[in-house]
């Protein structure tokens, strides 16, 4: 099994003090990705240099994450949205494969990965007997080897889309483009998904990759009306400026709860700049500078630094426990129809 990390007795103080009573008793995590070693053996050395995020880690079966879900959430009841783990030297077949028959299977729910250049026959054929909930294409994937000009439709291409939108699935995008959600292509090409196919429910991972105020609020502004058509899930977010703006601008309804898993099952934190940020870190990365060495005690789990950042939004516009259910579990069953999750009032 793949060791992550370590929920030691400050994780277990937070959790109790911040997060077991505010949190709804069903949470949804709907953006983890799973996967075996197997599917990544041809990952590089380099690229995973090239990457913090994947020096986090880029293997998770379902039976860890299940695990993890039991350490991380003692309280609540934790079900996934499965993802494969959209790597350009990935085995993406074999990675739906593995999260159809291993997690769909077994009645849980899952997206399937597509790759740009798989022809629409062979997709929906995969996606309709794979029983997935719908798309997680991947910037990686596209053709374009300038990433700076990578599009949209580059790595989801109108002859997928197409299929999303007849099967009326939803379609979770990971925007390209060093100025994020607030990139004036991207604008174009968001409202023209939305335009051309009513049907996809499209979902921007990372608050349209957000991690900073000033791109959450130039997008939203650029995007106009558009906006009322999107969905935007929470992970890998913990700023707390991006969330107090979210639950003010968006609808509750809008807010989709995920982390991520298992790139950030570290103890940290962020500092922001205007329009970047730094990860603080107590566990040793390639890319960890460990900016304050005496603090990391201190540290707790990032993923609790986000649940608590998002409870503390919540909170701040006087949201109820009714707005938690839908952010941390409902608004996941609506627009990923995951039916095998709903219980009593969903
Ligand atoms: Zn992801």
């Amino acid at each position: 099994m793949e060791i992550y990390f370590k929920r030691d007795d400050k994780d277990e103080e937070f959790y109790r003090k911040y997060l077991a009573d505010r949190l709804p008793e069903h949470i949804i995590d709907a953006h983890i990705h799973i996967n075996l070693k197997e599917h990544v053996k041809e990952v590089t050395d380099e690229t995973i240099r090239k990457d913090w995020a994947l020096q986090c880690g880029y293997v998770l079966p379902i039976e860890t994450a299940q695990k993890y879900g039991r350490i991380l959430y003692p309280e609540q009841h934790v079900d996934f949205l499965a993802l494969p783990f959209p790597l350009k030297e990935a085995d993406m077949k074999a990675n739906n494969e593995y999260v159809s028959q291993g997690f769909i299977a077994k009645n849980g729910h899952a997206l399937m990965s597509v790759r740009p250049e798989w022809s629409p026959e062979y997709v929906e054929k995969v996606f309709v007997e794979g029983g997935f909930s719908g798309f997680k294409p991947y910037v990686s994937f596209a053709k374009n080897a300038v990433e700076e000009d990578i599009r949209i439709f580059d790595y989801m291409p109108h002859s997928h889309l197409e299929i999303a939108d007849r099967l009326h699935t939803a379609v979770l995008i990971h925007l390209p483009r060093s100025e994020r959600l607030a990139d004036d292509d991207n604008i174009r090409d968001i409202q023209t998904i939305v335009g051309m196919y009513p049907n996809i429910k499209l979902v921007l991972a990372h608050m349209g990759r957000c991690f900073n105020l000033c791109y959450f609020e130039e997008g939203i502004r650029k995007l106009g009306d558009t906006v009322k058509n999107l969905y935007f899930d929470t992970t890998a977010v913990i700023n707390p400026q991006v969330y107090k703006a979210a639950f003010q601008i968006l609808k509750p309804e809008q807010i989709i709860f995920g982390t991520d898993q298992p790139i950030l099952l570290w103890h940290g934190k962020r500092e922001w700049t205007e329009r970047t940020y730094i990860n603080l870190c107590r566990e040793d990365f390639l890319w960890n500078q460990h900016q304050y060495p005496d603090k990391e005690d201190e540290y707790t789990l990032f993923l609790y630094e986000q649940l608590k950042a998002i409870l503390d939004a919540i909170d701040e516009i006087g949201g109820s426990m009714t707005i938690k259910e839908q952010v941390f579990s409902k608004n996941a069953i609506r627009v990923y129809n995951l039916n095998r999750y709903a219980q009593d009032g969903d």
